[in-house]
């Protein structure tokens, strides 16, 4: 029996949901019926300092008023810490991450004393470091220091082989720079990324691969601006042997000025768009969905 098509929507409550989410969330939410598929909602708030639960209770409430309908329970990341430890510490028994001291200064420092590493990738300047020798790293660690950790590159190419070279993912939709079908992944342009941040014991990387793997994605649809993550994502996919869903990025809502819309672009927000009178047909119409 072929696989049911498993969607999510995966917004993260560090503002109020705007016209792009709206869009996002719309279009999978289709997917999902077009498909007789499920739909999923998934509350990414593992940065406790920039999450709020205003926000959240206003993603469901913007949600609903839009006319989506969503499985319980959500899945909340904050509660799911320990899983994501657990991903992590996979990745530490293969020896493919190291802990990283470094702040995010003396990263760009480093980085400009040695210009051939300045390549900027979606998330920076594209780092390749190294692990401490031991008796530093043990110094630092009964220091108290605070570290994240990265994923090293080199040793993800030494654990996968020639695999590390072959590893493609789907893209049904297209990719900011077109890219659309078999896509060759390419991890590289994120350097040696932080898949566990100082301050939260995860990233955005991880636990949104975890997730996808966990709720038993089979499409992932979100915007173009994040085609770049599933170059990381297929390669976490790999290390940890999960599956790999279809991705299909869909285009930017944006404004008059061909600018993305933000978390700061208020006027934009669903609840703003609402309080100055519009309907859910007045916001489809603007989405070009109606
Ligand atoms: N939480 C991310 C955001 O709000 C979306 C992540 C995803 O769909 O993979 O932009």
């Amino acid at each position: 029996m072929p696989e049911r098509f498993v969607t999510r929507f995966a917004p993260s409550p560090t503002g109020y949901l705007h016209l792009g989410h709206a869009y996002s969330a719309l279009t999978a939410f289709a997917a999902a019926r077009a498909a007789g598929g499920r739909f999923l909602l998934r509350i990414e708030d593992i940065d406790r300092t920039r999450c709020r639960p205003e926000y959240e209770a206003a993603i469901y409430e913007d949600l609903e008023w839009l006319g989506l309908e969503w499985e319980a329970p959500v899945r909340r990341q904050s509660d799911h810490f320990a899983d994501y430890a657990g991903a992590l510490e996979r990745l530490i028994e293969r020896g493919l991450v190291y802990r990283c001291f470094k702040s995010r200064r003396e990263v760009l420092e480093e980085i400009a004393r040695a210009p051939h590493l300045a390549a900027d990738g979606p998330e920076g300047p594209q780092y390749v470091g190294a692990p401490l020798p031991p008796e530093e790293e043990a110094a630092r660690l009964a220091a108290g220091e605070p570290y994240a950790w990265r994923l090293s590159l080199a040793a993800c190419r030494d654990h996968l082989g020639a695999a590390f070279g072959a590893l493609t993912f789907t893209e049904e939709g297209v990719g900011g720079g077109e890219e659309t079908g078999r896509v060759r992944a390419r991890p590289e342009i994120f350097g040696d990324a932080i898949i566990a941040r100082k301050d939260a014991g995860a990233s955005y990387h991880l636990a949104a691969v975890h997730d996808d793997a966990r709720q038993g994605i089979t499409h992932v649809i979100r915007g173009a601006d994040l085609f770049a993550a599933a170059h990381l994502h297929r390669l976490l996919q790999a290390l940890l042997d999960l599956p790999a869903p279809a991705y299909r990025h869909h285009r930017l809502i944006t404004d008059e000025n061909g600018k993305k819309f933000s978390k700061r672009d208020r006027a934009v927000t669903l609840r703003a768009l609402r309080a100055a009178g519009a309907t859910r047909a007045d916001i489809l119409a603007r989405l070009g969905l109606a």
